[in-house]
């Protein structure tokens, strides 16, 4: 009899041996295991292994500051999640708490155990199993018998410790691994779409690596640069831009990335007529070690372009303010002064040249409070109906008296009356027919036409002048654009611009056809 039982004794210690081979053996083949297998996999050993119903696992969860059951098996488990418990609390916690081994073979024996908050079957006997992994309690292992009261050997004991022991390694091993692999993603993610950004910024960006290769180029450097990032990826990245610095000089940059941050210009083509401005900066890895540059360039050219305009108008309206009120006042001075020895004739020249220039500083000034009623938003028209032709004789009268200008009107028939803004729309009219002959330098033929077409009223202002380049033609509307021919004609480059807004405010469309050396022709329509 006692040799059987010291048989049947051997035979159930080289069956634990064995299922405890077999659960490190498949824990470890299966590098791949989920959190959720390994626990599993820990609780299915550990029940076949003692026969008891229940056992579960409960993780601590930091955020919370409670262990929670993330897997359970057998009878009536848990339901995962919904039971919670704080460290010290109940036979689990205890354990936990005191990172020991608690063993109750009966538990109403034993003041720490709590009863399950639903009516479920009650254990009995109870083990319970910190998770330790390297001094880190993650949680507990709880085992427990319902159908009978078990006393726990000392050998199951033991092989249920070296299972804790080693299921707490496995499963920190699975937590970091899949909180890595959460990390890769969100890396991946946080990475592709700052990617994204970089690739469609308006920005050029480019980088290059320590040896000052290109290894990046984003569609905003492609354009500006004009060059495809295939065409400059792995060129020296100095080979393609030479930052200068306010008077033109080149900023140095050192090829061993000794520069902190360098700002400066990049010269291009004239004919590109583009103003760069770019920021050069190294890029450091974590140790302070240069791994390459990052370099941001940006397209300052339209800001370069009103700048130039701005300062360009400040100082040809300061001259056109000026040379009026000169010959106004060098006009006056001469009547007061000899009063006596002009004649009435010449004293009404003058009194004409001072009215007119008076007139002409009244337009300009006109044009000024114009100008800020446009960019303030403040510009309205004041409709009423609106007889045409009578509003275009009145232009071109005070305009009959030129010599070398011959001023046509070539309306055929009647026009009928449009609701429109009198005064504004006597300003176009002075706008063009004042342009058409200024730009005329050497006179010609002015002719002002309308027409009806598609109920609308289509009005035009041609002249046989010195005409507008094709490549200006789409900026002449633009406040302060005056087209570089080399013309030496005053202007303020306002007119035009007032022009486009009045016939915008009347919903009105205006444009021009003209021809370089051939005059041109400004037309707009009006609908009725
Ligand atoms: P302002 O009218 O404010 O006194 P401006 O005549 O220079 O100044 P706009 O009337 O806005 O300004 O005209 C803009 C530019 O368009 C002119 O500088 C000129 O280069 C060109 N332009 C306008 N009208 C003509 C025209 N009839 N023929 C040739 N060029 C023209
Ligand atoms: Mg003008």
């Amino acid at each position: 009899n006692l040799e059987l039982q010291s048989v049947q004794q051997r035979e159930k210690e080289l069956s634990t041996r064995f299922e405890v081979a077999e659960y490190e053996l498949s824990i470890s083949l299966s590098k791949k295991v989920t959190l959720y297998e390994a626990m599993n996999l820990t609780l299915d050993t550990i029940i076949r292994l003692t026969g008891a119903e229940r056992a579960s696992i409960m993780l601590w969860d930091e955020k919370e500051e409670l262990l929670t059951v993330k897997a359970a098996r057998g009878v009536d488990a848990e339901p995962f999640g919904l039971y919670k418990i704080k460290s010290g609390e109940g036979i689990g916690g205890w354990a936990f708490e005191h990172g020991r081994v608690c063993v109750v073979n009966d538990v109403r024996k034993d003041s720490r155990f709590i009863k399950s908050p639903s009516n479920q079957k009650e254990i009995k006997s109870i083990i319970c199993l910190p998770l330790i992994a390297e001094d880190f309690k993650m949680g507990v292992i709880i085992v427990g018998t319902l159908s009978k009261y078990h006393d726990f050997t000392k050998d199951e004991i033991k092989t249920l410790e070296l299972i804790a022991s080693r299921s707490a390694l496995v499963i920190d091993n699975v937590i970091l691994h899949e909180n890595e692999k959460i990390y890769i993603e969100e890396l991946k993610e946080k990475t592709d779409k700052l990617n994204a950004i970089v690739r469609d910024m308006g920005d050029g960006v480019l980088l290059f690596d320590k040896n000052g290769s290109i290894t990046f180029f984003n569609r905003a450097a492609e354009y500006i640069m004009n060059r495809t990032e295939e065409q400059v990826i792995g060129n020296e990245w100095t080979s393609l831009i030479t930052l200068r610095d306010d008077e033109g000089k080149p900023v140095s940059i050192e090829p061993s990335f000794k520069f902190k941050r360098s700002k400066g210009f990049i010269n291009t083509a004239p004919e590109e007529r583009k103003f760069l401005s770019a920021t050069a900066t190294p890029l450091l890895n974590p140790h302070g070690e240069k791994i390459g540059g990052i370099v941001v360039i940006s397209d300052m050219s339209k800001e370069k372009e009103i700048e130039k305009m701005k300062s360009e108008f400040v100082s040809i309206v300061s001259h056109d303010l000026r040379s009026p009120l000169t010959s106004v006042k060098g006009y006056a001075s001469m009547i007061l002064h000899y009063n006596d020895k002009l004649t009435d004739d010449k004293k009404k020249e003058f009194l004409e040249i001072i009215i007119r220039e008076v007139e002409r500083l009244v337009r300009l000034i006109k044009s000024l409070l114009d100008l800020a009623k446009i960019e303030s938003g403040r510009f309205e028209s004041q409709k009423m109906p609106v007889e045409i032709i009578p509003l275009i004789q009145n232009v071109m009268d005070t305009y009959r008296s030129s010599e070398i200008h011959k001023i046509n009107m070539n309306i055929k028939r009647d026009l009928p009356v449009i609701m429109a803004d009198p005064d504004q729309l006597e300003q176009v009219l002075h706008n063009l027919v004042g342009n058409a002959i200024k730009y005329s330098p050497e006179g010609g033929e002015v002719e002002v036409g309308g027409y009806l077409e598609d109920n609308k009223i289509i009005i035009y202002v041609q002249d046989q002048g010195i005409g507008i380049p094709e490549e200006e033609i789409e900026g002449v509307f633009d406040k302060f654009h005056r087209v570089k021919s080399g013309h030496r004609i005053a202007g303020a480059g306002l007119g035009l611009f007032i022009t486009k807004n009045i016939i915008d405010a009347h919903e009105g469309r205006i444009w021009v056809e003209s021809s370089h050396g051939k005059g041109s022709k400004f037309i707009f329509s009006l609908n009725l």
